[in-house]
């Protein structure tokens, strides 16, 4: 059930209706638009009751949602949502995923030293990127591949962001890691190999962090989209959803990067959606080639594996791109991007940009 609220609804109106719902045993989410507020009402078990919502003051109308998801639908909120961050230092201005210009995540697959990150940080922040990946706590198929440094890893990037002004992304994996992952980083990564892992979404869910959550290694749209739901309806509204392939009968690749599902998605929901070229191809010399198509196709932002010495990575090497590599990367992208009149963000040009579409909004 979605309670749409007139476009000149007071804030006060909203939250009586808010109180209401509550008041019937349910669960609101306020969801602000560029037009007009919609309240998504959760925790029903059937039908909730319209009427007596439809006659609350601010009211417009109240709708039934007949698919599963409902928060992160485009029918809860029709605008894109953008997701602000606060800028990682002193020298850099802060960032946005979602709105008119890409974000892009550079790093390596895992931490693995503080020299080794701050040897790649120094070059992606160099080209362009504004987000840092790496993982402390790395999902591996085998249990005696190398697991991540953990909490020194978290705190190798707390000054990855200090010195460079790269805003940190790292994956979470368990409870544990998900609080220290939340302390520490400015983007929780649910990865692949999580994302139905339902109780770990909803604690995300409660994370005051945005969160990055990744397709399913077999993950159909809907069950990627119900996967965000299921954060969402805890109460954190800031996912960004990230392509990163998909297994098929396809040997070329490790994975197949499904990039259809970026236009899919954003017909379907309001959520900004990323593309992960090296965790779907596998293959350094693809990363590139698929960059390029995945700005084309119209996604948010891109996240990419960059190490200095890939030959000596202790994960994901053969996916991770030379630094010069991600330098002529990161110089197409830009081109490609300018074709849809969009760029890609640089920490020091942001802030005008979002003052450029707050007026718009505005009129
Ligand atoms: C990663 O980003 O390093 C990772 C493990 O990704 P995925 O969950 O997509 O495999
Ligand atoms: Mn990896």
């Amino acid at each position: 059930m979605l309670v749409v609220m007139q476009a000149q609804a007071t804030e006060e109106q909203v939250r009586a209706v808010c109180q209401k719902i509550e008041a019937l045993g349910y669960r609101p989410h306020a969801m602000p638009g560029a037009q007009r507020t919609a309240i998504g009402i959760t925790g029903n078990k059937g039908e909730v009751e319209a009427g007596s919502l439809e006659e609350m003051p601010g009211v417009q109308e109240v709708i039934r949602v007949s698919k599963p998801y409902k928060l992160v639908s485009r029918d809860t909120k029709p605008d894109t949502t953008i997701i602000k961050f606060a800028a990682a230092n002193a020298h850099t201005q802060p960032v946005t995923i979602g709105g008119r210009d890409l974000a892009i995540i550079a790093g390596p697959c895992g931490i693995e030293s503080r020299d080794q990150a701050f040897a790649i940080a120094e070059r992606v922040a160099r080209a362009g990127a504004q987000f840092f990946r790496g993982g402390a706590y790395k999902p591996r198929t085998s249990p005696y591949s190398f697991q991540g440094l953990g909490e020194e890893g978290l705190k190798i990037m707390a000054e990855v962001r200090d010195r460079f002004g790269l805003l940190i992304v790292t994956e979470a994996v368990d409870y544990e890691s998900l609080d220290l992952v939340d302390q520490y980083a400015d983007v929780i990564q649910i990865g692949a190999r999580n994302m139905q892992n339902f109780s770990l979404l909803k604690r995300a869910g409660r994370a005051h962090k945005p969160v990055l959550l990744k397709r399913g290694i077999a993950a159909t749209l809907e069950e990627f989209l119900m996967a965000a739901e299921y954060i969402m309806s805890e109460g954190n509204y800031n996912i960004v959803l990230c392509e990163r392939g998909v297994r098929t009968f396809a040997d070329h690749t490790r994975n197949t990067l499904d990039l259809s599902i970026v236009p899919a998605v954003q017909r379907l929901s309001h959520l900004p959606i990323i593309v992960d070229p090296s965790h779907g191809t596998g293959k350094r010399n693809k990363v590139t080639p698929l960059s390029r198509a995945a700005v084309a196709v119209g996604a948010d932002g891109l996240i990419v594996e960059v190490h200095h010495d890939p030959d000596h990575a202790l994960s994901d090497g053969m996916q991770s791109l030379y630094p010069d590599q991600f330098d002529t990367l990161m110089e197409q992208v830009n081109q490609i991007a300018a074709v849809l009149e969009r760029g890609v963000q640089s920490p020091a040009k942001v802030q005008a940009k979002v003052r450029e579409r707050t007026t718009i909004a505005v009129e």
